[in-house]
């Protein structure tokens, strides 16, 4: 999509930090962390959240959790959160399909 911000970074056009890439995902640095260690993973066909996920599109979120699992044991990462935010009211701020992967501190239970 020609407004996503997540799709700009995809193509290249915003910076980004990148943590890992492949065909069908995107693994970059959040611009501002919640915890020491914290990366976004994103698929690069446009999904706007989890809602949009569908028989068609699942594929892709069942690579990005292997992706997910992979980077984290590659960086040593024992515990670790992962998060997707679906609505304004959820947090979501960017509507292009997100993964939220933190780790480094303690954390708690249920979220805020
Ligand atoms: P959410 O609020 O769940 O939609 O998550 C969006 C995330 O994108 C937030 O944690 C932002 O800090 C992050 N973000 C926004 N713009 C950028 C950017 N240019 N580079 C990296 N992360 C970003």
């Amino acid at each position: 999509m020609s407004d996503c911000l997540f799709c700009k970074i995809i193509a290249g056009e915003i910076p980004s930090s990148k943590v890992y890439e492949d065909d069908v995902c995107y693994a970059f640095n959040d611009i501002a962390p919640q915890a020491p260690t914290h990366f976004l993973v994103i698929p690069k066909a446009h999904i706007g959240s989890v809602s949009e996920v569908n028989a068609d599109n699942s594929a892709v979120v069942a690579h990005i959790f292997e992706v997910i699992a992979k980077l984290a044991k590659e960086m040593g990462m024992e515990s670790y959160r992962v998060v997707s935010n679906i609505g304004e009211q959820a947090g979501q701020s960017v509507f292009h399909l997100h993964f939220h992967v933190l780790s480094g501190r303690d954390m708690t239970w249920p979220p805020g």
